[in-house]
């Protein structure tokens, strides 16, 4: 009886301090102990992006997992992408995932965990475009990108492009190629996939413009975070939950 009650009261101990976000009261480095907040901009899909009320895609089930092996219960802010470091820095989000790349200049101001995805900037246009390769860019061309995005940065930076035009919303770049106010969009390639298949009339260059890395956002110095998220990521990749998550929204082709 007394070994029955014993081994009920670790049990209650043992999920009590999983619910509690971590054990004996740790927070596990969020801001607010139990909660872990995640910024995104859920315009994105495959990655992250609205379904009826709800956020879905692949960095909400990342998160969703990462928070369940935390203990924590995850709450997720939607706000513009370039708003999702400064409120990492500020300390309102616990982590920015968002099909975010890992970039030097953003390294200056937030740590980024390993890296969970590969990507590249991607160039979409028109099918009967005069644009059929990179080296077809040129100080005429009209590129949209999503404004402070890396296809934003890259194609800022880059002399052989003539105009950037910059929208809030990479669908809202693609509308404006179907509508030829740009003749080029760059931006990441699974939610390029997703834009051009659900415009016709459009392609995908083959030649990638960049390759880059995907890794979730961390205030700097937030170390018992990132070796959280880390250990967590480590764990996701290992027995194959990384792999399902994303086999269930894009298929390989
Ligand atoms: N990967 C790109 C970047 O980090 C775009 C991300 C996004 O639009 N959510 O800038």
């Amino acid at each position: 009886m007394k070994k029955k009650a014993l081994s009920i009261a670790l049990i209650l101990g043992m999920v009590m301090s999983l619910t509690a976000c971590g054990s004996s009261g740790s927070d596990k480095g969020t801001a607010t102990p139990g909660v872990l907040v995640m910024a995104t901009n859920a315009e994105f899909p495959p990655y992250e992006y609205h379904e009826g009320s709800e956020i879905v895609g692949i960095d909400v089930e990342i998160a969703q997992a990462i928070a369940k092996k935390m203990g924590c219960t995850l709450q997720i802010e939607d706000i513009a992408f370039d708003s999702i470091i400064p409120e990492v820095v500020s300390g309102k989000a616990d982590i920015g995932l968002a099909g975010m790349t890992v970039t030097p200049d953003r390294q200056q101001s937030v740590d980024f965990s390993d890296p969970y995805a590969a990507s590249s900037q991607v160039v979409i246009v028109p099918e009967d475009s005069a644009i059929t390769s990179l080296s077809d860019l040129s100080a005429d061309s009209v590129v949209g990108v999503q404004t402070g995005t890396t296809g934003d940065i890259y194609c800022s930076d880059d002399d052989s492009i003539g105009t950037v035009e910059r929208y809030n919303k990479g669908m809202e770049a693609v509308q404006a190629l179907t509508q030829g106010k740009v003749d080029a969009v760059v931006i990441d390639r699974e939610p390029a996939k997703v834009f051009v298949s659900e415009n016709p009339g459009l392609k995908i260059l083959g030649e990638s413009y960049t390759d880059e890395d995907y890794a979730a956002a961390i205030r700097k110095g937030n170390t018992v975070l990132l070796d959280e998220v880390n250990s967590a990521l480590q764990e996701l990749t290992a027995d194959g939950t990384l792999d399902n998550i994303v086999a269930k929204y894009i298929s390989a082709n």
